[in-house]
């Protein structure tokens, strides 16, 4: 009999019709009310399961009797309840690495959208307010050559660091748990004290994974540090900064602006935010392109059947 797999959230339709081909598959469906109930009954007798975006944990898994293998089309795992499914073991996947030049395309696309008022510029220009040349409220700031702070210098954060050094001439400081020498040579990056950076960035670009370590990292007390043209940069996870905080160095002009693809709650609904005009808000879209999504969703699959076939996957994060 053919393994079972659910898949919790839409994917890819060319893995989904391959995934068909091999296996019995059952899709959750919103359409059909209660997410967590359909996950626990499907998952009663499922081998294997794949998606991204939902809370999985005890809750919604307990009924799981011979569950292998959960394959998040991901790079970030802080939606599911790693001692659970360890304590089971279950194999836990996410997909790094391919996703890593395209968010940090997204991280310069809001630092640089930021520094140049260019979603406010678009919406004048086309409501037709442009009839003599801009007023200096309306200048932005330069961005070659000035200090870009990358906190947390990972494998998006070292993208980062590379564009900001090769691309823009910028000085690069970082802030890690662990000094990394050997990515920060290569850009002539000097290690910080959070505070420090706070300090000294004129851009402030967060990419930590949310962790017990990283939740609420950038409070008021940091956004009082930063300088008051600073821009701040958040394509990590909306937990690790106080949002309400955030809210409140945007409004008093704390800082200059902020450029955001994620929330503490999202979608993001209902937001003070969506009346300042000093932020710019995205919908969750760092690795959202067409090539990008593929290779997540290919790799997701490969996580997937190396963990029914009784393979270690290679990007297994739990056990
Ligand atoms: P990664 O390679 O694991 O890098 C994460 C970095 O964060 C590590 O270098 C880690 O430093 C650092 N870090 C963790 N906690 C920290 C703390 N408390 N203080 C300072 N540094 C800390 O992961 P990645 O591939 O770069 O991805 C990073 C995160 O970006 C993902 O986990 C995900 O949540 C998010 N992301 C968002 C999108 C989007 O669509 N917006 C897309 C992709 C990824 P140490 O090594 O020193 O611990």
């Amino acid at each position: 009999m053919a393994q079972k797999v659910v898949v919790f959230s839409q994917i890819n339709k060319e893995i989904l019709e391959k995934l068909k081909k091999k296996y019995h598959v059952v899709e959750i469906n919103p359409k059909l009310g209660d997410v967590n109930q359909q996950i626990l009954t499907e998952v009663q007798d499922a081998d294997g399961m794949i998606g991204a975006g939902r809370i999985l944990n005890k809750k919604n898994l307990s009924s799981a009797t011979r569950l292998k293998v959960i394959s998040s089309v991901s790079v970030g795992y802080d939606n599911y309840d790693l001692e659970y499914l360890k304590q089971k073991n279950i194999y836990l996947c996410h997909t790094p690495h391919v996703l890593t030049e395209t968010t940090a395309d997204l991280a310069f696309t809001l630092l640089m959208s930021a520094a140049r008022k260019v979603v406010a510029l678009d919406q004048w220009t086309k409501a037709g307010e442009w009839k003599r040349t801009v007023s200096p409220s309306q200048f932005g700031q330069d961005i070659f050559a000035k200090k870009l702070g990358i906190i947390g210098l990972g494998n998006i954060g070292t993208a980062i660091a590379r564009r900001g050094f090769y691309g823009f001439n910028m000085q690069i400081l970082y802030h890690s748990r662990k000094e990394k020498p050997e990515v920060a040579n290569a850009f002539n990056a000097q290690y910080c004290e959070l505070d420090e950076l706070l300090q000294q960035s004129d851009f402030i670009i967060i990419a930590v994974d949310l962790n017990a370590d990283s939740k609420a990292l950038i409070r008021t007390e940091h956004f009082e540090k930063m300088q008051k043209h600073a821009v701040f940069i958040n394509i990590a996870r909306g937990s690790v900064v106080d949002e309400q905080a955030l809210i409140q160095a945007l409004k008093t002009n704390q800082i200059y602006a902020a450029g955001l693809d994620v929330y503490e709650k999202e979608p993001l609904q209902e937001s003070e935010l969506f009346g300042l005009d000093n932020v710019i808000t995205l919908p969750h879209i760092g690795s959202a392109t067409a090539e990008t999504r593929y290779k997540m969703a290919e790799l997701a699959y490969q996580n997937l059947i190396d963990g029914l076939e009784n393979r270690r996957p290679k990007y297994t994060v739990n056990i």
